[in-house]
């Protein structure tokens, strides 16, 4: 007799965790397992016979059997390679985001990333990939997720994918403004087995040209998102909301919703050092917010459409979310490893690679939000091994910021009603640009002060009374 341990399971250990059942690549919590489990497991590989087991293991693994963790088999059916005990000296981390290119062939009014082709930002050469995907798979990395600039504009893409396949690693998103994705792309992706949500920016019928500043990027981006659906891939819209857009946003989430678009995450643009002269055209906290309850109510009330929006917090809405959902103050958006951190889930579970090779908490870190004076000195790849800055450096002291200290540092937050719902504004990189508005620059910021700032647009969805709005727009749309 053999047993197997099923795929996703795999054994790890992690920095002061050494022992861990954890579904490899997922959000879900690892299982801290016994030193007797250890070796059970370890013994389920597929290729060790387990004829002579005493009572108590096999009333165990029958126990696993039916949670579906492992198969039993009269023939050898050997684990994959991957699912092997690994200890990583460093934090669990699920995924990283990877500016692979500062160069984009869009010239966007509101970049961030100040990505431009007048301009030759930073690129990953291909040696510097090659090294850097090695680091990943040695830090347990399982999930790459390509953004950065504009990832297929590197010469070297489809040789960065394969590289990401062969470590054993998976391409799970492609951030793409979709100028260069055509059915070539999708299949050459496919053969290396990958198949990762495609996430498409599209700001509008009728104005995308105009915000993506290139001709015919709006019929661009339409065909793509209908090529991604037929061939099968999940697809997430990012798409902007202003004065400009704000006009065309009903129309154009319906005609995404009928496309199929999984998922439409609706971002405020706001005052990047490029969107600074179409200031007149930002929208307000409220009007922003009065417009993703109203985009939620047409397609909750349509009951047509399985589209979900993304709110500017994590918050999803799709047409199964119920007001209970979101008022669970165990708050979903944070990672359930990292039970007490300050930072919102997507950072404690993944890390921002730039296409300078500094490692950020997330992409909202880079260009106009926080620039390279504000952070780091000791977080660059190019200059340290990976494992060496998610372990001790300016960043990996930033992500360690518990709750408890953040509201040390915050008594407005730790005043509030809303504190175990809101988490005191759940986005630090909104804080740290709230501080910099107030005090007109970045520059000689205090980062934990600015990091523990109260994020004022979460404010505003708590205390102007739009968490209740939608909460009773769930319910009545139930
Ligand atoms: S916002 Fe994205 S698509 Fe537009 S220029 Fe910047 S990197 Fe390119
Ligand atoms: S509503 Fe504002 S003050 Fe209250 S916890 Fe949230 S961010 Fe802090
Ligand atoms: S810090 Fe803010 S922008 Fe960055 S991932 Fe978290 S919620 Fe999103």
């Amino acid at each position: 007799m053999y047993y197997t341990l099923l795929e996703p399971w795999a054994l790890r250990g992690y920095k002061g965790r050494l022992l861990y059942l954890e579904a490899a690549g997922f959000r879900d919590r690892p299982r801290p397992i016994s030193a007797g489990m250890f070796s059970l497991l370890c013994r389920c590989d597929g290729k060790t016979p387990m004829d002579s087991l005493t009572e108590e293991e096999t009333r165990t693994l029958q126990q696993l059997e039916k949670h579906g963790l492992v198969r039993s088999s009269g023939t050898p059916q050997p684990w994959q390679p991957w699912q092997e005990y690994r200890y990583f000296d460093n934090r669990r981390i699920i995924s990283a985001a990877w500016g692979i290119t500062g160069r984009c062939n869009a010239r966007c009014r509101h970049c961030f990333m100040g990505s431009d082709t007048a301009v030759t930002p930073d690129e990953f050469t291909w040696e510097e990939c090659r090294k850097l995907i090695g680091e990943m798979e040695e830090c347990g990395i399982r999930n790459v997720m390509l953004t950065g600039g504009e990832p297929l504009v590197h010469p070297d893409f489809f040789r960065i994918v394969k590289a990401i396949a062969e470590k054993g690693m998976h391409v799970t998103r492609i951030y793409t403004n979709a100028l260069r994705l055509t059915e070539e792309t999708l299949r050459r992706l496919e053969e290396d087995g990958q198949r990762p949500e495609m996430i498409i920016s599209f700001d509008g019928l009728g104005v995308h040209d105009w915000m993506r500043n290139v001709p015919g990027a709006e019929e661009k981006a339409l065909a793509a998102i209908a090529m991604c659906k037929e061939h099968g891939l999940k697809i997430r819209v990012s798409m902007n909301l202003n004065a400009v857009t704000l006009p065309s946003a009903e129309r154009t989430v319906v005609r995404l919703a009928e496309m199929g678009t999984d998922t439409i995450f609706i971002i405020r643009t706001t005052q990047t050092p490029k969107w600074l002269d179409q200031g007149k055209n930002t929208l307000g906290d409220d009007e922003y917010m009065e417009m993703q309850l109203k985009l939620i109510g047409i397609l909750r009330r349509s009951r047509k459409w399985n589209t979900r929006i993304r709110f500017f917090n994590g918050l999803e809405v799709g047409p199964e979310t119920t007001p209970e959902d979101i008022s669970r103050e165990e708050c979903n958006w944070f990672s359930e490893e990292v039970e007490d951190s300050a930072w919102c889930g997507k950072c404690v579970d993944s890390f921002f690679v730039a296409g300078d090779g500094r490692v950020l908490p997330c992409d909202a870190f880079e260009g106009g939000t926080v620039s390279g004076d504000f952070l780091m000195k000791d977080n660059n790849v190019h200059t340290r091994p990976l494992r060496e800055i998610l372990n001790d450096s300016e960043y990996s002291r930033m992500i360690a910021l518990s709750k408890k200290e953040l509201l040390e540092y915050n008594p407005e937050c730790r005043a509030c009603e809303w504190c175990s719902l809101c988490h005191c504004g759940i986005c630090r990189a909104c804080g740290i640009a709230a501080l910099a508005v107030r005090a007109g620059t970045y520059h000689g910021m205090d980062p934990m002060k600015g990091i523990c700032t109260p994020d004022p647009i979460q404010c505003r969805f708590y205390k102007g009374g739009y968490f209740a709005r939608l909460k009773k727009l769930l319910e009545e749309t139930r």
